[in-house]
């Protein structure tokens, strides 16, 4: 926490944090597996970015900020699980105007997680299509989540594992991952870059997989109808790599199991983020 190592139990920030009282934060999420760090440089790079778009400063620099996440997770002992990472705008007197003199702070964190042996690699995602209420600027990684934490809790509530987010007809992505299908070709689809979502880090190295493998991959809008029609969906995110959509609204995609182009990119992408996991 703002340089200094503390337990859990005791470690804590300012009630004025603008990240508390605005949510005016971004942050990262690494996944770490045999105690490495998996497309670090691509979410370093995104944090990067985050922070430009909202004018907070950037912490440390690079290297230093790549040192922090190994001494989290040496410190910690974490062989599988992720780092967090909490970039703010820091304290200040609350008032909606930004105070160009707040100390940006910074808060990182580890989590024990199973990454490798997910079971719902096995067993595929159910899930629910709701309406994408969330704020215009998607595309940046704050920690405004309230709206994606609501929806997800929801489909929890209904038996599901998530939601799926939903405008103008057109599908933008899960409530915490990228969205993929694959149409009656064999084509995989993902929603292409804009505000209106996240531009993932697993997102980008699966396309950029299956371009080395000659797997069609395509970045084309995704109707709720084409989501409906798909003989194959997966989503993609740090911690869960790349997971089967086996049912959207009730309905079975494809013969309701995990489909071989899904199964095929979960294993390219585990072997190539390992590879280069550092
Ligand atoms: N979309 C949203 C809204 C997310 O919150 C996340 C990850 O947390 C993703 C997509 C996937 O991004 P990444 O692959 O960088 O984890």
């Amino acid at each position: 926490v703002n340089g200094v190592w503390q337990d859990e139990g005791v470690a804590s920030i300012s009630v004025f944090d603008r990240g508390f009282l605005f949510a005016d934060a971004v942050y990262e999420v690494a996944a770490v597996v045999g105690g490495k760090l998996i497309d670090y440089e691509a979410h370093a790079r995104r944090l990067s970015r985050s922070l430009k778009e909202l004018a907070i400063a950037e912490p440390m620099p690079a290297a230093e900020l790549l040192e922090l996440h190994r001494q989290a997770v040496s410190r910690n002992g974490l062989e599988e699980g992720l780092v967090y990472l909490q970039a703010t705008r820091g304290a200040a007197d609350r008032d909606f105007v930004i105070d160009p003199n707040a100390a940006p702070g910074l808060v990182l964190f580890t989590q024990a997680k199973t990454v490798l042996a997910n079971p719902k690699a096995q067993t595929g995602l159910k899930v629910k299509c709701m309406p994408d209420r969330r704020w215009g600027r998607r595309d940046i990684k704050t920690v405004q989540l309230l709206y994606s934490s609501l929806a997800k809790s929801q489909a929890v509530r209904e038996g599901l594992d998530d939601a799926i987010l939903v405008e103008d007809g057109m599908v933008t992505e899960a409530s915490s991952a990228n969205l993929h299908i694959v149409d009656e070709e064999g084509v995989i689809h993902t929603p292409p870059l804009s505000e209106a979502l996240l531009p993932g880090i697993t997102r980008g190295s699966v396309l950029s997989i299956a371009r080395d493998h000659a797997i069609p991959a395509r970045e084309s809008p995704i109707s709720v109808e084409a989501l409906g029609r798909a003989r194959e969906a997966f989503i993609t995110s740090a911690t869960s790599f790349v997971l089967p959509v086996v049912e959207v609204d009730g309905r079975a995609v494809g013969d309701g199991r995990p489909g071989p182009i899904t199964r095929r990119m979960r294993e390219l992408y585990i072997a190539s983020s390992l590879r280069t996991a550092i």
